[in-house]
C-alpha cells in the first residue's frame, strides 16, 4: 500500500487530489500520513476521517482546540502551526503533494526533498523563490520532484520524463484569464470580483487573479526554467483561449509534440500520483470534433507586463525569483484589499526588483530557507511601500 501526504488538502488542488484518492479505493488503497489545511477545520477533519489520516495539521494555531474536538475518537492526531506543518513533512510518506498556496508552501516541500522523498509539486512559488535550493537539494538527496502545474506536467509528458535531448523550444499556453479581451483602458478599473472569475479553470482565488494579470504565467516561465533547466529564450508563452493544449515541445528537426486535455487539474495530479505508470483516471475525455477549433495568438506585453518581468528575473538570477514571488504576493494582497489597482501590481513588483538589485548578495541564489525568507520579507516591505508612495 502506498503512503501519501497532502499539504494544502483543503484547497482547490488538495480537493482534486482527495477526489482522485477517494475514487481509487480511498483508505483501503492508500495509507494517508498527513493532511494539512490553512483555516478550514471542518473540511480538514472530514478529509482526515475519510482517509483515516495519521495526523491532520491546521496552519492557524488558534484553531487547534477546534481541530482536536473535530477529530475526537478518530485516532487521527491533531496539530497546528507552520512548524507542525513542516514537521509533518518529515514523516515518511511515499508521495507528498505540495499544494499550499504561496511561499508558505516552500518549507514543507523542502523538508520532503531533504529526506529524499517524492514531491508532487503544485506549489510553483517554491520553484520561483527557491529553484536552485530545491532542485540542488533533490539532486543531493536523490528526491524526485514531479510537476503538477498543468503546463509543466504537459511538458514533462512530452519529454517522456524530462529528457531534453534535441529540444529547441518549450511553449507554455495561457488562457489569457479574465481580461484577455478587455480594452486596455478598462484594466485599471478592474474589480477583485471581475479578476476572480476564470473563463476555463476552477481554481483558488489567488491563482485566478494571477491568471488575469499573467503573473501566473510569469511564475510558470520561471518555474519551467528552474525545473527543466532551459534558458529563458527557449521558453515561450502562447495565448490559447480554449485551454485544451497545455504545452508544446519543439525539437531541432522541426517536429513539435503537444499535450492536450480538458482543463481539469485531476489529470496532472493523477499523472504525478501514478508516475512512472499510467492508470485509468475517471476524467472527461477530449472530444475535438465537438470542440471544433483551437485558436492561438501571441501574448501582448502591454496588456501583460508580468511576462517581461519573468524574463528579467531569469536574466538576473540570484535572489530575483524570491523577490518577484514575494512582491507579487504582497501586491496581490494589496489589490484584494483594495489598496492598489489591478494594473498597479506589476509596478509594485518592478519597484521591489529594482530596490533588491541594489542590495548586497542579490546576485547569489539563496542557499537556505532562511535566506529565501529574508529576501521574501524585504520584497514584501518594498512592494507595500511602493503602494504608499504611489497613492
Ligand atoms: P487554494 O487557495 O485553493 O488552496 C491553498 C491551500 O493552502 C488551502 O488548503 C489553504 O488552506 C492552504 N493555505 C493557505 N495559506 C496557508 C498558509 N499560510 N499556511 C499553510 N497553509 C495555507 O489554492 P490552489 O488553487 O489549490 O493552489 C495551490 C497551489 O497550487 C498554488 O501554489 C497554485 O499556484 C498551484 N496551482 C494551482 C492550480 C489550480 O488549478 N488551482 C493549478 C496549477 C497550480
Ligand atoms: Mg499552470
Amino acid at each position: 500500500m502506498r503512503s501519501i501526504s497532502i499539504f494544502g488538502a483543503t484547497g482547490s488542488i488538495g480537493e482534486s487530489a482527495f477526489d482522485l484518492l477517494m475514487g481509487s479505493g480511498g483508505p483501503e488503497a492508500w495509507r494517508t500520513v498527513a493532511l494539512t489545511g490553512g483555516r478550514n477545520v471542518a473540511r480538514l477533519a472530514e478529509m482526515a476521517r475519510a482517509l483515516r489520516a495519521e495526523i491532520a495539521v491546521i496552519a492557524d494555531e488558534a484553531l487547534l482546540p477546534d481541530l482536536r474536538a473535530a477529530l475526537a475518537g478518530t485516532g487521527t492526531e491533531a496539530a497546528a502551526g507552520t512548524q507542525a506543518i513542516a514537521e509533518a513533512a518529515d514523516r515518511a510518506a511515499d508521495w507528498s503533494l505540495s499544494a499550499i498556496v504561496g511561499a508558505a508552501g516552500l518549507a514543507p516541500g523542502l523538508r520532503v526533498v531533504e529526506r529524499g522523498g517524492t514531491l508532487a509539486l503544485a506549489n510553483k512559488e517554491s520553484l520561483v523563490a527557491a529553484g536552485r535550493l530545491l532542485m540542488g537539494t533533490a539532486q543531493r538527496t536523490g528526491a524526485t520532484i514531479l510537476p503538477v502545474d498543468s503546463e509543466h506536467s504537459a511538458v514533462f509528458q512530452c519529454l517522456e520524463g524530462g529528457k531534453l535531448e534535441g529540444v529547441e523550444l518549450v511553449t507554455l499556453t495561457a488562457s489569457g484569464g479574465a481580461f484577455r479581451d478587455w480594452p486596455l483602458e478598462r484594466l485599471p478599473h478592474a474589480t477583485v470580483a471581475e479578476a476572480s472569475s476564470h473563463p476555463n479553470w476552477a481554481m483558488g482565488q489567488r491563482i485566478t487573479i494571477d491568471s488575469a494579470s499573467m503573473f501566473n504565467k510569469a511564475l510558470e516561465v520561471i518555474e519551467a526554467h528552474e525545473f527543466f533547466g532551459l534558458p529563458g529564450e527557449r521558453i515561450e508563452v502562447l495565448v490559447h483561449p480554449e485551454s485544451i493544449v497545455h504545452a508544446l515541445v519543439s525539437y531541432i528537426d522541426g517536429g513539435t509534440l503537444a499535450h492536450l486535455g480538458p482543463p481539469d487539474m485531476r489529470h496532472a495530479i493523477g499523472h504525478a500520483l501514478h508516475w512512472p505508470r499510467r492508470e485509468k483516471l475517471p476524467l472527461a475525455r477530449l472530444n475535438l470534433a465537438a470542440q471544433g477549433s483551437l485558436t492561438f495568438r501571441a501574448p501582448c506585453e502591454t496588456r501583460w507586463p508580468a511576462l517581461a518581468l519573468a524574463r528579467q528575473v531569469i536574466a538576473q538570477g540570484g535572489a530575483a525569483g524570491a523577490v518577484l514571488n514575494a512582491a507579487k504576493e504582497q501586491a496581490l494582497d494589496d489589490f484584494i484589499a483594495g489598496r492598489i489597482r489591478f494594473t498597479d501590481m506589476a509596478g509594485a513588483v518592478a519597484h521591489a526588483l529594482d530596490l533588491a538589485a541594489g542590495r548586497p548578495g542579490f546576485g547569489a541564489s539563496p542557499d537556505s530557507l532562511e535566506a529565501v525568507l529574508d529576501w521574501d520579507a524585504q520584497a514584501r516591505r518594498d512592494a507595500a511601500a511602493w503602494q504608499t508612495a504611489a497613492a
